[in-house]
């Protein structure tokens, strides 16, 4: 282990434990929150689908429009709110780029214990937002412009995808022993988000979490070790100061 490494460890632990002070509350219990999120997607989900009147083959052509529309969105939130500060979206980056970033980098891409979730889930609240105050207005326009049936699809699809990438970015950054964060389809994930969690990779490359369609669609996709976009000496590494 150098000496560069053993810096590296120490400034990220320090901000691990400042992150742990300042917002992991005393009694945090992380299968409850985990619990809290499964149960506000596989809910809506649920209920969702069991609004549809009557089912069609079309209807597989439309989930997969839900699911690419929710790939773009991830993409573009990621790329333009949690990697730019944008009003009003400040706290985003704050969140993202100021805390996520610093707590992994792509050497130290795992959780001490599962009382670091807080730095990978988001909160249950806020998913409570994602799905109802996100997810669904947008469902209620679909719905409004196709058919009733179609919007509920929507919903549940792009609840699915959420709910998918709260799983597998969970699962990234996991210890490759677990179960989970051994999976095959974690180890995949794992690859393309480890390059993104380079500090000068991180504005550039592997925006996509789950399945890097946007980033093969806009050229941002991960690319090998020597070839990194912002490899350049003046990139900066996470951003200091903030969170
Ligand atoms: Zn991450
Ligand atoms: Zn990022």
């Amino acid at each position: 282990m150098d000496a560069r490494h053993t810096r590296d460890r120490e400034r990220v632990d320090a901000f691990r434990d400042d992150f742990r002070a300042s917002h992991v509350r005393p009694g945090y219990r992380w299968r409850r929150h985990v619990a809290a999120v499964l149960l506000y997607c596989v809910a809506t989900i649920g209920f969702a689908l069991a609004q549809i009147d009557s089912w069609s083959a079309w209807y597989l052509l439309a989930a997969l429009c839900a699911y690419v529309f929710a790939n773009l969105t991830e993409y573009a939130v990621h790329r333009l709110l949690m990697h730019r500060v944008r009003w009003p979206f400040e706290f985003l980056y704050r969140r993202h780029s100021g805390e996520h970033h610093r707590f992994f980098t792509r050497e130290f891409m795992e959780v001490d214990s599962l009382g670091d979730l807080p730095a990978v889930i988001f909160p249950a609240k806020v998913s409570l937002f994602f799905v109802c105050g996100v997810g669904g207005p947008a469902a209620i326009l679909v719905g409004w412009r196709t058919t009733s049936d179609i919007g509920w699809l929507f919903l549940a699809t792009v609840v699915a995808y959420y709910l998918s990438y709260e799983l597998l970015h969970l699962g990234a950054h996991l210890p490759e022993q677990t179960r989970w964060g051994g999976a095959r389809v974690v180890r995949w994930v794992r690859a393309h988000h480890a390059t993104h969690h380079d500090p000068k990779r991180m504005r550039h490359e592997a925006f996509n979490i789950t399945v890097p369609l946007w980033d093969s669609i806009l050229g941002t996709a991960a690319t090998p070790e020597e070839s990194g976009k912002g490899d350049t000496p003046d990139e900066r590494g996470p951003v200091d100061g903030e969170g």
